[in-house]
């Protein structure tokens, strides 16, 4: 029996492919690449076990945030309208699960990729060439848009019947939706927000985080995702909760030198870059009772702040306004 791989988002399209190979009679392994942009929200890349299932299909989970990383710092095909390096990210994808292929004594990659669906890598001369890039040149097929494409060698072989495969593009979802009801597929996601890079104000966040750092961190780009940022000098960054949610999310995260914990008022929890600057802690306590239930200007609160795993208490008076805060508040 031929084995496929089956590169997955978890998003209709690839549940489709997933469907389509295995009505095949092949032995279908689903592929899910993991990072800290593409993961739901609050759950951490530590929550993922590596062997998991997708709609009765095995499911490898493949962590690839460190390679990403690089990746995204030097993409050698730039940034689409934001932070996002398309080419550089579906060559880079392709390139793993070539890998894989051979790890895992698979014959070919599936994908559900849509001919015409994103301008930037699903238009014809882009698929071909990201294709040739990766390695997988005749070993990657999209049966989603396979009758529009040039044969692949598993059509060529016989391993699929290439009658049974579809011509579908360009951006709609109805033809998919179709296919879905008739593979008996009833629960698929609605579209997804689409890729965190791809959003602008992301990319505000991420030029703040390259100008003002040599080496970046995999938990230095997890924690773009989350919180309020405040740049507040070169050396010093605040992040602070919006909501219970995300002040409990923040306690898990293990970026920064320095938490300021004010849940109990309640008001933000804090995670801070933080120099050793006695004036950045009160500038960074300003913000943080700017954003609590305090609202006397009278007040004086302790701040538990922990710092290299010891903890003790600062005093701090007053609830500032905006004037005050002497910090750029990173959109
Ligand atoms: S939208 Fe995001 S995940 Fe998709 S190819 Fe571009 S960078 Fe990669």
């Amino acid at each position: 029996m031929k084995r496929v791989l089956v590169l997955t988002s978890g998003g209709l399209d690839s549940l489709l492919t997933l469907n389509i190979m295995a009505r095949e009679g092949l032995d279908v392994i689903g592929v899910h690449y993991i990072s800290w942009f593409n993961i739901p929200k609050f759950k951490m890349l530590e929550d993922f076990s590596d062997e998991d299932e997708i709609m009765g299909f095995r499911l490898r989970n493949i962590d690839v945030s460190d390679d990403y990383t690089n990746l995204l710092l030097y993409p050698k095909y730039g940034y689409g309208s934001a932070i996002n390096p398309c080419i550089d990210c579906k060559i880079f994808f392709f390139q793993r699960a070539k890998e894989l292929m051979e790890e895992l004594k698979a014959d070919f990659v599936a994908t559900g990729e849509v001919v015409g669906q994103r301008p930037m890598t699903q238009n014809r001369n882009m698929m071909r060439h990201i294709e040739k890039k990766s390695g997988l040149e005749g070993y990657l097929l999209r049966p989603l848009s396979a009758l529009i494409l040039d044969p692949t060698i598993p059509e060529r072989e016989g391993w699929v019947n290439r009658n049974h495969l579809f011509g579908i593009s360009g951006r709609g979802r109805k033809s998919q939706m179709i296919l879905a009801t008739e593979l008996g597929i009833e629960h698929y996601p609605s579209p997804a927000g689409g890729c965190i890079l791809t959003e602008k104000g992301f990319r505000i966040r991420f030029n703040d985080l390259i100008e003002h750092k040599k080496v970046v961190s995999v938990d230095d780009l997890f924690i773009l995702r989350y919180g309020r940022h405040f740049r507040l000098s070169p050396e010093n960054k605040l992040v602070v909760g919006r909501n219970r949610v995300e002040n409990e999310f923040l306690q898990r995260l293990s970026w920064g030198n320095l938490k300021i914990d004010l849940t109990r008022i309640p008001g933000p929890f804090g995670l801070m870059e933080w120099d050793g600057s006695i004036h950045y802690i009160r500038s960074a306590m300003k913000i943080i009772t700017r954003y609590s239930d305090l609202e006397s200007s009278d007040v004086t609160v302790q701040f538990p702040i922990t710092f290299k795993e010891r903890s003790r208490f600062v005093s701090h008076s007053g609830v500032a306004d905006e004037r005050q805060i002497d910090a750029t508040i990173i959109r």
